[in-house]
C-alpha cells in the first residue's frame, strides 16, 4: 500500500499535448505511422527460430515460461508499442495523477510475481473504463477507471488483473500457441491490444489498417482461459498487497450494472466479457475475507476527485458536486480536497488556497498534499510561495517527478525561462523517456530564446513517438544553428543524429 506516499517514483509514463506558443509542436503532431513496421520487423525475428518443433514446447497454462520470445525481445516490442501509443492516443500530463498511478502500480507489482518489475505506465486521457497490458511491462490505464472504481480495492483489482497478464506472459504464450507461423497473426495480436487501448477503432489509427480488421475478431484477444488465470492470480496479488479481494467482484458487478443497457459497452468489457461464473469465481476466491475490514485510502479518493474535476462539464458543476460532498461529510479530507481543486478551476483562488493550506498543514511531509497545494498557489499566480514550498519538498525528494515538474511550471509562469530550462533539463536526465518533459522543455527553450534547445527537445519528443524523420529534421536544424566552436554540443548532436538514423533504417528495413 502507499501510506503517505513514498518519496521515490517510478519514472516511466508519458504524456499529452497542449496548445503551445508559436512555433508550436501541436501543428506538427499527427498519428504515428511508423511503429507497425518496426513491430513487424521485430516479429519477423520472432517467427524464424524453431517453428517446426514449437508444438512440442508449448507451455501449459500456468507455466509462464516462453522459449520463443525472450524477455529482451518482449521489452523491445514493449518500447515500440509505447511509441505507437504515444503517437496515437491522448495521454494525461497531470504530474500528480501520473505519480500516484505509477507509485500505486509499482507497489502492487511487488506482489505480482513479475520477473522483471520495471513497468512502463501510460495514462490515457479517456473517461471510459479501460486498462490493458502489453509485452515488456507496458501497462495502460484510462483515467476513466478512476471514475468508475469507487475505492482503491476495486481500482486495484483491475490493475492486478493486468499485471497477471504480464507475470504469466500471456502475450508470448498466445503467440506460441498459434505455432508462430504467421506474422499477420502475431501483429494482429498486438494490434488487438492497441485497438483495445484505443477503446475502439476511431481516433486516427490508420496506421494499423492491415492488422486491424483481423484484430477485431475476438479470437485474437487473450483467450478465456487466460482471462480466468489473470482473475485468479490477480486475486492472489490483491491479498498479498493487503487490498480487499472482494474489490474484484464488486468492480465486476459495478461494471455489469453500469453497462447493462448500453448498446456499446466500453472496450474493457468487450475484451473481458463478464459472465455470471466469472463474478461468482471472484466472489468465491475472496470468501475468506468477507468479514475483514479494508478501509479505503484517502489518496485514491483524492486522485478520483482530480479525475472528476478534470472531466466535469463546467468548473461550477465540479464546485457544486464537492460542496455537496463537504456538506454530507465535513470531516472528509477527500471532499475538501476535491472542493479545493474545483474552486481553483473556477478561479475562486482565495477559497481554494484556504482549503489547500489546511489540508497541506495537516501533513506537510507528504508529497501529494504538498504538490497539490503548490499547484493551487501556481493557479492563483502566487509564484514565490509556490516556489518556496516546492523547493522545500525537493530538498527532501530531489528526484521527485511531480515536485520537479511543478517547480518548472512555477518558474515558467514567473517568466524565469532560463531557470525553467535548467529545471526541465534536470528532469530530462532523470526521465529521458518522459514525453511531457521534452514537450515542456521545447516550449520553455523557445521562450528562453534558445532555438538549438527547442530543436533538440523536439527531436527527442518525436523520437519517443517513433517519428524519426521529424526527429532527424529537428536535429539537423539544431546542427546548423549550433555554435561551431562548441565541440561537445556538436558531438552530442552528431551522436543523436546517428541514433535516430539507425532507428529509422531499422524501421524501414
Ligand atoms: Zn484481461
Amino acid at each position: 500500500m502507499i501510506p503517505g506516499m513514498p518519496t521515490d517514483t517510478r519514472q516511466h509514463s508519458r504524456g499529452a499535448r497542449r496548445p503551445a506558443p508559436e512555433p508550436s509542436l501541436q501543428q506538427t503532431l499527427g498519428p504515428g505511422q511508423w511503429a507497425p513496421r518496426i513491430l513487424l520487423t521485430l516479429l519477423l525475428a520472432v517467427t524464424t527460430p524453431a517453428a517446426g518443433n514449437v508444438a512440442d514446447q508449448l507451455p501449459a497454462l500456468g507455466d509462464a515460461s516462453s522459449s520463443l520470445i525472450s524477455p529482451a525481445l518482449e521489452r523491445e516490442i514493449g518500447q515500440q508499442f509505447m511509441k505507437q501509443i504515444r503517437g496515437a492516443l491522448p495521454t494525461v500530463d497531470d504530474p500528480i495523477l501520473r505519480y500516484w498511478i505509477e507509485v500505486h502500480l509499482a507497489d502492487l507489482a511487488q506482489h505480482a510475481q513479475l520477473r522483471d518489475s520495471s513497468l512502463q505506465v501510460v495514462v490515457i486521457d479517456n473517461r471510459d473504463l479501460n486498462a490493458f497490458a502489453a509485452p515488456g511491462g507496458v501497462v495502460g490505464v484510462n483515467l476513466g477507471l478512476l471514475l468508475q472504481a469507487e475505492d482503491v480495492h476495486e481500482y486495484s483489482s483491475v490493475m492486478a488483473h493486468e499485471l497477471a497478464h504480464l507475470s504469466q506472459r500471456h502475450f508470448a504464450r498466445g503467440i506460441e500457441e498459434q505455432r508462430a507461423q504467421s506474422i499477420p497473426t502475431i501483429a494482429s495480436l498486438l494490434a488487438a491490444i492497441l485497438v483495445g487501448a484505443m477503446g475502439g477503432a476511431d481516433a486516427g489509427l490508420a496506421a494499423i489498417t492491415a492488422a486491424q480488421a483481423a484484430a477485431q475478431s475476438s479470437q485474437l484477444r487473450y483467450s478465456r482461459g487466460r482471462e480466468q488465470e489473470a482473475d485468479r492470480i490477480g486475486l492472489t496479488t490483491l491479498i498479498r498487497a493487503g487490498y480487499d479481494p472482494n474489490g474484484m467482484a464488486r468492480m465486476f458487478e459495478r461494471m455489469q450494472r453500469t453497462y447493462r443497457f448500453t448498446s456499446r459497452p466500453p472496450e474493457f468489457l468487450l475484451t473481458h466479457p463478464l459472465s455470471e461464473s466469472r463474478i461468482a469465481d471472484a466472489r468465491q476466491g475472496a470468501q475468506a475475507y468477507d468479514t475483514a475490514r479494508f478501509p479505503d485510502q484517502p489518496e485514491f479518493g483524492m486522485m478520483r476527485a482530480r479525475a472528476l474535476v478534470r472531466y466535469a462539464e463546467t468548473p461550477q458543476a465540479a464546485v457544486a458536486t464537492f460542496e455537496r460532498a463537504v456538506r454530507d461529510d465535513p470531516d472528509s479530507e477527500v471532499a475538501r480536497y476535491g472542493l479545493a481543486l474545483a474552486l481553483s478551476r473556477a478561479e475562486a483562488h482565495g477559497q481554494a488556497i484556504a482549503l489547500g493550506d489546511a489540508l497541506f498543514s495537516s501533513s506537510p511531509e507528504r508529497i501529494l498534499p504538498l504538490a497539490s497545494y503548490a499547484e493551487l498557489l501556481i493557479n492563483a499566480g502566487q509564484y514565490a510561495q509556490a516556489e518556496r514550498l516546492l523547493e522545500r519538498g525537493l530538498a527532501l525528494n530531489p528526484d521527485n517527478a511531480p515536485l520537479g515538474m511543478l517547480h518548472a511550471r512555477t518558474l515558467t509562469k514567473a517568466q524565469r525561462y532560463d531557470d525553467a530550462v535548467a529545471a526541465l533539463t534536470r528532469q530530462s536526465i532523470l526521465r529521458s523517456e518522459d514525453i511531457d518533459v521534452w514537450y515542456q522543455l521545447a516550449e520553455v527553450s523557445g521562450l528562453a530564446g534558445n532555438i538549438v534547445g527547442v530543436h533538440r527537445a523536439r527531436a527527442e519528443f518525436f523520437a519517443l513517438r517513433g517519428a524519426y524523420e521529424r526527429a532527424i529534421q529537428h536535429l539537423e536544424y539544431a546542427r546548423r544553428l549550433a555554435d561551431r566552436t562548441d565541440s561537445p554540443l556538436i558531438a552530442r548532436l552528431d551522436q543523436r543524429l546517428d541514433d535516430f538514423r539507425t532507428a529509422l533504417r531499422q524501421a524501414r528495413s
